[in-house]
């Protein structure tokens, strides 16, 4: 009677065994193989690591075949991305440690500047700069994103159609896309802009501002309104239209976070298409990468122009376009984003 049940019970765990290697293999860990034995030490502990890695599924940040924000696949990437980090300004989360103001004052030398606190005071007043929406993660969710960056190497690429397929794709500054679907896509959700790299934006096309000193927040508010301000230290539009519900900004705090872990202090600042690439990783599942990358000489040439001004980031050293783009190619070699290098 007792070896019936032992047999039983055996039967229930060796059933229990099968039916957790199954549905683990079914899940795609396929990659350890299960020994059987009896031992009962044996089988609880090949029960529970089963059952772990079920748990672990179940929590899986996304429904994507890889997450990014998955821990435990890359060291070299967990110890850059920090989740907690907020990459939009808002009425929440304005304040600055003096720290992290005073490095964000010297990035463009930013003399008498008027307060801060009152600028963003008026800043929301007039946008309500709401990007929750887009930080909400959940589980069933897989959002790809497409981050176009403005090399010549897109020229020819064909990479168009495969672009437009993203959830998400992002482009910056001058970037056109009239003329240039065939490689470049047309589609546009998100722009990433300075007051001095402002184009006309599509209809709705997301614009988010990234603030590399006060007045350019002051612009944006000039801008919707009086338009007083044309000029920084380059001509800009009195007056820009965009809707003002779609306009985001993008917090100093995390150029800062994007400076230190990701870039640890190479150049003077990060580059506006290696800021859109952090601030991915930080809201999309997926990450592919088009248009990045210097020609032969070294020099951000444009895929719609000859740009004199190609080789001005190495001449002034504000960034480090080879620091940077060692981090890109390495994200893609610990499989956290892909690279799609041009033709
Ligand atoms: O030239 P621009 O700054 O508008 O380009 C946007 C971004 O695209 C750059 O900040 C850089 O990160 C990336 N880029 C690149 N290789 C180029 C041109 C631009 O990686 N040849």
């Amino acid at each position: 009677m007792l070896a019936i049940r032992k047999r039983g019970l055996k039967m229930f765990v060796l059933a229990l065994l099968f039916i957790v290697t199954i549905t683990s293999f079914l899940l795609n860990y396929t990659n350890n193989a299960v020994i059987v034995t009896w031992d009962p030490k044996h089988l609880v502990y090949q029960f529970s690591e089963q059952f772990k890695k079920l748990m672990k599924y179940t929590r899986r940040p996304c429904s994507c075949s890889t997450c990014i924000s998955e821990e435990g696949v890359s060291l070299w990437f967990d110890e850059r991305f920090n989740q907690t980090m907020q990459p939009f300004l808002t009425t929440r989360n304005a304040f600055m440690p003096v720290e992290s103001y005073n490095w964000w004052l010297k990035l463009q030398g930013e003399k008498n500047p008027k307060g801060l606190n009152e600028t963003i005071h008026e800043l929301f007043e007039i946008i309500p700069g709401d990007g929750d929406q887009l930080l909400e993660r959940s589980s069933s969710r897989c959002r790809r994103c497409a981050v176009v960056g403005n090399s010549g190497n897109l020229k020819q690429s064909q990479y168009g159609p495969e672009i437009d397929s993203h959830d998400f794709v992002f482009r910056m500054n001058k970037a056109p896309t009239f003329g240039y679907e065939s490689d470049v896509g047309s589609r546009t959700t998100h722009h990433f802009v300075y007051p001095e790299s402002y184009k006309e934006l599509g209809e709705n096309v997301n614009m988010i501002v990234i603030p590399f000193k006060t007045l350019d927040l002051r612009w944006v508010v000039s801008a919707l309104t009086t338009g007083t301000i044309n000029h920084t230290y380059l001509p800009v539009p009195r007056k820009i239209k965009v809707d003002r519900n779609k306009i985001m900004v993008y917090h100093p705090i995390f150029i800062k976070y994007v400076y230190d872990s990701w870039l640890q202090h190479h150049g003077r600042y990060p580059s506006t298409g290696f800021l859109s690439v952090i601030f991915a990783l930080h809201i999309c599942d997926e990450v592919d990468l088009y248009g990045f990358g210097a020609d032969n000489k070294g020099n951000w040439h444009h895929y719609w122009e000859n740009n004199p001004s190609a080789g001005a980031f190495r001449q002034t050293g504000v960034h480090d376009g080879d620091f940077e783009s060692n981090i890109t190619l390495t994200l893609a070699s610990v499989d956290k984003i892909h690279f799609f290098t041009g033709r």
